[in-house]
């Protein structure tokens, strides 16, 4: 089975190196010439476009940042669906609005396309583990036929409902773990203030009702962790305005449906004045470092 990997950003390489490690044929294509390199280094065929990648391959996967990017990338006149065989299945993986995402695939949909939102959470290092959880929408028996692919990338597949609903779960996951995190740098911050190391203080927090999955897994706390983004200068991981853009999926979604989602709203304040301060690009624990008057 041959496939194409349209976006070898911090998750997509991780992902798609998985891939070929299993004994798929993968093209792939990125804009940044050295995640191309990297993924070309692990095995893969570097294309110069993604329509070029995209060619007769059996499976179209694409791992980009934002719905736009999705928008630009599947449709128009130079888009995949105008230039991709439609018996490939189509599966996005990036994080984008549920109405974007359903609007595509009924378009894929009136091509002839079978398509699956099927965006990941897991983080880089359940990426390069193959451990992702997948959050999947889309008709079961294309579900079923992705299964075995998103496998070798992943640990839990679940079929979350039709069309876009793996993006409506994701975003509510999302801004859950937004607010884990800045919840966690709160109290983390507070502990330090006073004097408690810490290290000792994560550990004690895991095994009490302050547990969550940034404690456990991905603490803000520059040295309480190794190999957390946090105790590599908050290089890499998840960026702080992927965490924004998420952020605004969840409240423009709560705000079409009149849902309250009061700590959704605040979270998104706080990361974007994070994100104006120049962190953007920093992973978003870095909101470890934010201090409101
Ligand atoms: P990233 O910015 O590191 O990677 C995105 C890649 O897409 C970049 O390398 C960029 O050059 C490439 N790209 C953009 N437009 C393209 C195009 N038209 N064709 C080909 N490549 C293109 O982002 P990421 O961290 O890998 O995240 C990707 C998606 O996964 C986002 O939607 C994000 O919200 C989601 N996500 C990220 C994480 C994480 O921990 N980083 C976890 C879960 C989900």
């Amino acid at each position: 089975m041959k496939i194409a990997f349209l976006g070898l950003g911090n998750m997509g390489l991780l992902m798609a190196i998985n891939l070929i490690k299993a004994g798929y044929q993968a093209n792939g294509f990125d804009l940044v010439q050295s995640q191309l390199d990297a993924f070309a280094a692990a095995g893969g065929t570097s294309m110069g476009s993604a329509s070029q990648a995209a060619l007769d391959v059996d499976v179209i996967i694409s791992m980009l940042p934002a719905s736009h990017h999705v928008e630009a990338l599947y449709l128009g006149d130079s888009g995949l669906l105008a230039t991709a065989n439609p018996k490939a299945l189509l599966v996005d993986c990036s994080t984008i609005s549920p109405k974007v995402s359903q609007a595509i695939a009924a378009v894929a949909k009136s091509q002839g396309f079978a398509m699956i939102d099927a965006p990941v959470s897991g983080g880089t290092a359940g990426a390069q583990a193959g451990t992702l959880t997948f959050m999947v929408g889309g008709d079961a028996i294309d579900v079923d036929r992705a299964r075995p692919l998103l496998e070798k990338m992943g640990k839990n597949i679940f079929h979350a409902g039709a069309s876009g609903s793996g993006q409506t779960v994701k975003v509510c996951n999302n801004m859950l773990l937004g607010i884990q995190m800045l919840g966690t740098s709160e109290a983390l911050r507070l502990g330090l203030a006073n004097g408690v190391d810490p290290k000792v203080l994560s550990d004690i927090m895991s095994k009490s009702s302050g547990r969550n999955w940034v404690l456990e897994l991905y603490n803000p706390c520059p040295g309480v962790m190794e190999n957390v983004p946090s105790s590599k200068g908050y290089v890499g991981g998840f960026g702080v305005d992927l965490m924004l853009k998420d952020l605004s999926l969840a409240t423009d979604n709560a705000g079409a449906l009149d849902a309250s989602v009061p700590l959704g709203e605040l979270s998104r304040k706080l990361y974007e004045a994070h994100s104006k301060a120049g962190n953007g690009a920093l992973d978003f624990s870095s909101v470890f470092n934010l201090t409101v008057d």
